[in-house]
């Protein structure tokens, strides 16, 4: 375990995406690219900066990458027509800062001894700078600030013949979290780290194979779930059917818990739980731990709502939507600037005026990151009258950012990390603060409670303890240093 090292800001931190990230892929269907922009729709939650599908017909391969929405891009007939093949690869991505631009959307495509090759990646590689610089020493020129390319380079220069073989060649030389997705001119490939920080599951659809970052991407297209792809498994689907390695060295499961938390979408089911249920559960658990009479349980909607649903189930105290939000402005999260992002959150959420008035209200949210949101929230929600306001929060404290494929500031911006909880209940201006403790969580999910040797998942972002090496991020700072391309957006 690596403890919470501090994090350095260097060129890197604007330059280089985080990636959040969705993917999606399909084998064996006409049209496979509908498909695709249909399961990207439904992982449109998972990032929203820029999409991209690339189809392969049997002759060629076909790409449309964009920034922007799935349906503002995938949506004209000029494009879906192109992209032609009965099998595709598709990818939603939100980056923080600086390098939202077209030559880091993937799926990056590259032609290697072999043939063409399309990769798409959810989760942050952690050594990729250091690689990145050996390569660039070799002579690899890179074409991106995307950490994906890494492996793309590692793929051409390695000493096997088969692609597979290369890309696990490739794959052992690289720290970080990974699920991939990757379509060869025979194959659909998808990987998920030994670790399996990110998710990635396997679905059918007829005799078509689907690989997606979610279960809701199969719902939306009628497809059938089959299974989880496992920690550290390389599944290779061609037309011989299904084959599946594990070639790397086995490593304790770390899911990310903070997939259930927040990211993914309620409706999915990981690891065998439906995201909803476990949300419904850490409400109830948050409930049983730091109870307080009140009139109402009110949820920070959306994303709040399942564990205040939980929360008020448990503790009998009236469920109301005391908090109206609009639906068509984006995650505040998104907007760059600290200005716009406190305008984005009154833009985003407004009190429901009539029924908060003289009341006792809980307010439930998955978590507090800087704090902005809470501060608002609590104006709003005093200004309308409350009587009292108490917050609970459905994770741990966030105070250590992720380096695994989630966006956090870094950690000198998180509320968490810098005030006690008196001095963050000030802050945010509530009577009573509490989040659930980490051995709540892991009960929530079924557990008996965190195992200090062995935490079942990856929990960093609440403990400080990091399952993978930090290379980059522990290593000089200049050895980051990428140069600047300023492109047109
Ligand atoms: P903040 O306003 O900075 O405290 O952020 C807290 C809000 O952002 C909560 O309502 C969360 O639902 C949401 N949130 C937490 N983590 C993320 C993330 N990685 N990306 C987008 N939104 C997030």
């Amino acid at each position: 375990m690596v403890k919470s090292p501090p994090r350095m800001v260097t060129a890197e931190d604007d330059d280089h995406p985080k990636e959040e990230c969705g993917l999606f892929g399909i084998y064996g269907m006409v049209d496979a690219a509908a498909l695709a922009a249909l399961g990207l729709h439904a992982l449109q939650h998972r990032g929203q900066e820029a999409a991209g599908i690339v189809a392969y017909d049997g002759e060629q391969f076909h790409s449309h990458r964009a920034l922007g929405l799935v349906g503002d891009n995938f949506n004209s007939p000029d494009v879906m027509t192109r992209l032609v093949g009965d099998m595709a690869i598709g990818h939603v991505r939100y980056s923080t800062s600086g390098d939202t631009v077209i030559r880091n959307v993937q799926p990056l495509f590259a032609d290697f001894k072999f043939g063409g090759l399309a990769i798409a990646h959810n989760g942050n590689l952690t050594n990729a700078y250091k690689i990145r610089h050996e390569l660039v020493q070799r002579g690899c020129l890179f074409q991106s600030t995307s950490d994906t390319e890494t492996i793309v380079h590692l793929i051409a220069i390695s000493e096997y013949g088969r692609v597979v073989d290369r890309m696990t060649d490739a794959l052992s030389q690289i720290e970080g979290a990974y699920s991939l997705v990757a379509i060869t001119q025979k194959k659909l490939i998808g990987v998920r780290d030994p670790h399996g920080v990110r998710p990635l599951v396997l679905g059918r659809l007829g005799d078509a194979w689907i690989l997606s970052s979610e279960t809701c991407a199969l719902d939306i297209i009628g497809a059938e779930f089959v299974r989880d792809v496992e920690p550290g498994e390389i599944v290779i689907i061609d037309d011989k059917g299904l084959r599946s390695i594990k070639p790397f060295s086995k490593k304790p499961n770390r899911f990310c818990i903070f997939e259930y938390i927040y990211f993914a979408r309620p409706d999915s089911v990981m690891e065998g739980r439906n995201v909803y249920a476990v949300r419904k559960n850490i409400g109830a658990e948050l409930a049983r731990e730091s109870h307080v009479e009140a009139d109402m349980i009110v949820p920070v909607p959306d994303s709040g709502v399942p564990a205040a649903i939980g929360y008020a189930g448990e503790s009998k105290i009236p469920f109301e939507l005391g908090i109206i939000r609009n639906h068509y402005v984006g995650r505040t999260f998104i907007e760059p600037s600290d200005q716009i992002r406190h305008l984005g959150v009154r833009l985003k959420h407004n009190a429901n005026a009539s029924g908060i008035k003289g009341k006792r209200v809980v307010l439930v949210d998955d978590s507090i990151v800087r704090g902005t949101t809470s501060v608002k929230i609590v104006e709003m929600v005093r200004a309308a009258g409350a009587k009292e306001v108490h917050m609970r929060i459905s994770s741990p404290p966030t105070m250590h950012s992720c380096f695994y494929g989630i966006d956090t500031p870094q950690q000198s911006e998180l509320l968490a990390a810098n005030y006690d909880l008196d001095a963050m209940a000030k802050h945010i201006n509530v009577d009573t603060l509490a989040y659930i403790s980490i051995n709540g969580l892991y009960r929530a999910l079924g557990e008996e409670g965190r195992s200090l040797e062995m935490p079942q998942y990856c929990d960093a972002c609440f403990s400080g303890e990091y399952p993978i090496p930090l290379t980059d991020h522990e290593k000089d700072p200049a050895q980051h240093q990428l140069s600047l391309l300023d492109e047109s957006k």
